[in-house]
């Protein structure tokens, strides 16, 4: 039976948020940028007003204003995004249990076992789409096809308030014409190199011949399947949870990093976390990747297995410190670092396969890591540290009132956030 699948994306949905919430902002050049104290000073999204001037999505904020005099910057509002994400996934619910998102403002809908009940797939779309205006203050651009390629593409033919069509019958005349970069699945590198082939528009990928379609590898026949209509991807369920393939945690540094300390006393940081959610998923990591930005904006990607999957912060933190001590020369600063937990299995899967490896030490590091956990769950994040992570001379003069003989320090006030978790170098020996 042929599907009908629905792509629905909320217009401009930041802007479109802050305008709602605050009418005064209704019908001027709106950006929502990040905080140039934490140095995230770029546009995070825009209205249409302001993208009419020429603002993009990313730059800075200096560069926006340059553009457009009286641009508007509010700050972002994630939580009231998250509610109204949320709000109009409830109104899609009326209509399937298929659900997929796309990032926080696009879905997709199967609507295909619906049609009985409340019409075709372009009346539903309609319906959807007046009802996300009328009860929610926002408007949806909708995309019906046959396939979740095309309905995607549909959904950016027309915008905002919208809904496209591309029938299979015909789809080829309706679509043939348009960028090949415009579908998904095609990046500005495939399109590029799809360019310098004379392979422009979705009707001559379609074409596409053999040689070619090879050098594009693994994204090739997938492409070409979808620009032929064979996408049959399906619509997961809304209750779906996607394998986790990576856990990873990144930061742009307050100030710019010059030395191996700092560096390390960030990834130590970054690395609890992933830890924590390790624990919370039931998974270990097998390996860690590390990516680093420079102040000059370059990125370099680093991993590398590790003896034995893990949970523990201190040897992903440890594993992470060595990547970068192996990868950086120190050309210039540190920007922004990123930790990530890769190759992750279940924690009954891991034990298995590396139970003849040595684990005692590890093990006893990460029962140790949970009991610090459990204290820091119940009395706040910096009521208990490693006791040599205070070592370090600037912080010599810190009271350090209670000290556990296994080498766990607990403040003396839980509630206070006195004592800074400042992890120093001496902690990883061994590297
Ligand atoms: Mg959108």
């Amino acid at each position: 039976m042929e599907r009908t699948i629905l792509h629905c994306d909320l217009n401009a949905f930041y802007a479109s948020v802050e305008m709602m919430l605050d009418p005064s902002l209704r019908g001027k050049a709106v950006a929502v940028c990040g905080s140039k104290e934490d140095r995230h000073g770029i546009v995070l999204a825009k209205s249409e007003k302001a993208k009419r001037c020429g603002v993009k999505t990313g730059e800075a904020i200096w560069q926006a204003q340059q553009k457009c005099r009286d641009l508007v910057i509010v700050p972002p509002q994630f939580d009231q995004y998250m509610k109204y994400s949320a709000l109009t996934r409830r109104i899609y619910e009326d209509y399937t249990d298929l659900i997929e998102p796309f990032g926080i403002d696009e879905c997709w809908l199967d609507v295909t076992a619906s049609r009985l009940l409340f019409g075709d797939g372009e009346h539903i779309a309609h319906v959807i789409r007046e009802r996300v205006k009328k009860e929610l203050g926002l408007t949806i651009s909708v995309g019906v096809s046959f396939n979740k390629v095309f309905a995607k593409l549909g959904s950016d033919m027309k915008k905002p308030d919208a809904v496209t069509v591309i029938p299979k019958q015909g789809f080829r005349e309706r679509i043939g014409g348009l960028p090949a970069g415009d579908m998904l699945g095609v990046g500005p590198a495939t399109a590029r190199f799809l360019g310098e082939r004379g392979i422009h528009t979705i009707a001559q990928l379609a074409a596409i011949d053999d040689y070619t379609l090879k050098k594009l590898g693994k994204c090739g026949e997938q492409i070409w399947r979808s620009a032929n209509g064979l996408d049959d991807a399906p619509v997961h369920h809304m209750d779906f949870v996607d394998t986790i393939k990576s856990v990873g945690h990144g930061t742009t540094c307050v100030t710019d990093l010059y030395n191996d300390e700092d560096v390390w006393r960030v990834m130590y940081k970054l690395s609890q976390d992933i830890s924590a959610r390790l624990r919370i998923y039931k998974l270990r990591a097998g390996g860690v990747q590390i990516a680093i930005k420079d102040n000059m904006f370059h990125i370099a990607q680093h991993q590398r297995p590790l003896d034995a999957p893990t949970q523990s912060f201190a040897e992903i933190a440890r594993a992470a410190f060595m990547l970068f001590r192996r990868g950086y020369n120190w050309h210039t600063g540190v920007r922004a670092l990123t930790v990530r937990a890769i190759d992750l299995r279940s924690e009954s899967e891991a034990q298995q396969i590396f139970l003849e490896a040595d684990m005692g030490a590890s093990e006893k590091q990460e029962k140790l890591e949970r009991a610090m956990e459990s204290i820091r769950s119940r009395y706040g994040k910096s009521s208990i540290e490693m006791a040599s992570l205070f070592r370090a001379p600037r912080l010599a003069a810190k009271e350090i009132p209670n000290t556990m003989p296994s080498g766990i320090r607990i403040a003396g006030n839980p509630d206070a956030d006195a004592i800074p978790d400042l992890p120093v170098m001496e902690f990883a020996s061994g590297i």
